[in-house]
């Protein structure tokens, strides 16, 4: 056992592997938690017999972190299909695996949301993606996604009918302002490989990364306000004087800086008695008018999402809706004019605001060197804040975080 006193501060995914590392190089790591659960962001709640993920999301297989960290097969990965159903009133259509085999796209089908040209650049775009190394990705010169997509040659009719919609629901921004490397970094993961959940969700992720941990002591309901040195001021006042301190949040706050800005996003649950997509891919509403921007059936993806057999249906809002009385009910209207169902039938279950769900990088990375993740002696950073806004980057941060820690650079 190494006796050093080192805290983290945040039980989110970054932290929870920065225990995990410096577990493995005899550490006793504790962790001070504000909240009174581990896992940050990626929480799963059950209510009612429904498993709801706070906020949309997905793991991509792809990522490289994730052998790292995870057992794949203990948490039975449920795989969406690729590809996207688009709705729009009067018209629903699927389009199948655009991002991996756009060549073997039914031109027919894909008419409706591209050009013929679009399919080949779709192609183009693919092949060198899958041949760029992250590094490559993540040292080019960075412009808008927008521009990107433009700039590359995509006709505004599949930027606005597929690319729009697919990419606000991931950047969770309407303007898709996200830096074109996170694109790229996107892009090339669902190229590579598929988007999957756990089976019985989200929550599942942290908790295995929780389960690894033998050595680490974790104080929840600990929020932590400040941070002067190697000395860590709690919301009770006390003091804890530490060897080493990473802070896995951004830290702002605790150091009296600026703090980081996030995009927001509205996540409604709903219940029918069956879905309407019937297979295991995500809906997007391409119509600008429309708050709903993707919708899924969780259920098609993994049934144990719902102990009852109704259908799950997890419905995302990028707009700014807080001025709205009763989204639930508008948005059941919304759903009710893309797809003809009676809005009385979607049987609300929660809705969810998440203010502080992706942050806003100017400077997208995939990876820093351990000696950048030094704020200063003694006081080191991590979180998804400093590389880019995924599970992929938050699981990184922590690793980094962690080895400066261990060889004290
Ligand atoms: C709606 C949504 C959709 C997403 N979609 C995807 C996706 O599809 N794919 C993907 O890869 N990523 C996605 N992400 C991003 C991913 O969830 C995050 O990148 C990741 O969970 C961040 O982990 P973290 O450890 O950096 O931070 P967090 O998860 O935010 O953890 C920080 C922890 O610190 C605690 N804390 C905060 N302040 C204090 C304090 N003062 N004192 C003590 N503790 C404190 C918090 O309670 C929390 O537990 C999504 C996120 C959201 C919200």
């Amino acid at each position: 056992m190494n006796d050093k006193s080192i805290y983290i501060i945040g039980a989110g995914i970054s932290g929870l592997v920065a225990a995990i590392e410096l577990e493995k190089a005899g550490y006793y790591p504790v962790i001070l938690e504000a909240s009174d659960r581990i896992g940050g962001r990626i929480k799963t709640e059950e209510v009612d017999g429904y498993l709801l993920d706070q906020g949309f999301q997905v793991m991509l297989t792809a990522y490289p972190e994730l052998s790292r960290y995870l057992d794949l097969e203990k948490l039975n990965l449920k795989k969406f299909k690729p590809g996207a159903v688009i709705f729009k009133p009067g018209a629903t259509y699927a389009v199948h695996d655009p991002l991996r085999n756009p060549l073997k796209l039914f031109a027919m089908a894909f008419s409706k949301v591209g050009t013929i040209w679009d399919k080949y650049k779709m192609y183009a775009l693919t092949q060198d993606l899958k041949e760029k190394p992250l590094d490559a990705i993540f040292s080019e010169p960075q412009t808008s996604t927008q521009e990107y997509l433009k700039n590359f040659g995509f006709s505004d009719k599949i930027i606005q009918n597929f690319f729009a919609p697919f990419f606000r629901g991931i950047f969770l921004e309407t303007s898709l302002s996200t830096s074109s490397r996170m694109f790229e970094f996107v892009f090339k993961m669902f190229a590579e490989g598929q988007a999957a959940i756990p089976e019985k969700g989200m929550g599942q992720l942290s908790q295995q990364l929780f389960e690894k941990l033998e050595h680490t002591q974790i104080r929840y309901n600990t929020g932590v306000v400040r941070v002067e040195k190697n000395k860590i001021i709690l919301e009770d006042e006390n003091t804890i004087t530490a060897d080493d301190i990473i802070i896995a949040i951004p830290p702002g706050k605790l150091i009296g800086h600026e703090e980081t800005a996030f995009h927001e996003v509205t996540n409604i649950y709903y219940t029918l008695q069956q879905s309407f997509i019937g297979k295991a891919m995500i809906g997007l509403v391409p119509d600008d008018k429309f708050l709903v921007n993707n919708l899924v059936f969780l259920t098609d993806v993994s049934p144990g999402y719902a102990s009852d057999g109704r259908a799950l249906l997890s419905v995302s809002v990028i707009k700014d809706i807080k001025g709205i009385e009763n989204p639930e009910q508008l948005i059941a209207l919304e759903l009710e004019a893309l797809t003809g169902i009676n809005a009385t039938y979607f049987q609300h279950v929660k809705t969810y605001t998440i203010s502080n769900a992706l942050p806003v990088i100017k400077d997208a990375k995939h990876w820093i060197p351990r000696q950048h993740t030094k704020l200063y002696d003694h006081v080191y950073l991590a979180g998804d804040h400093l590389l880019n806004g995924s599970i992929n980057a938050a699981m990184t941060s922590g690793r980094l975080a962690a080895e400066a820690v261990i060889t004290g650079e």
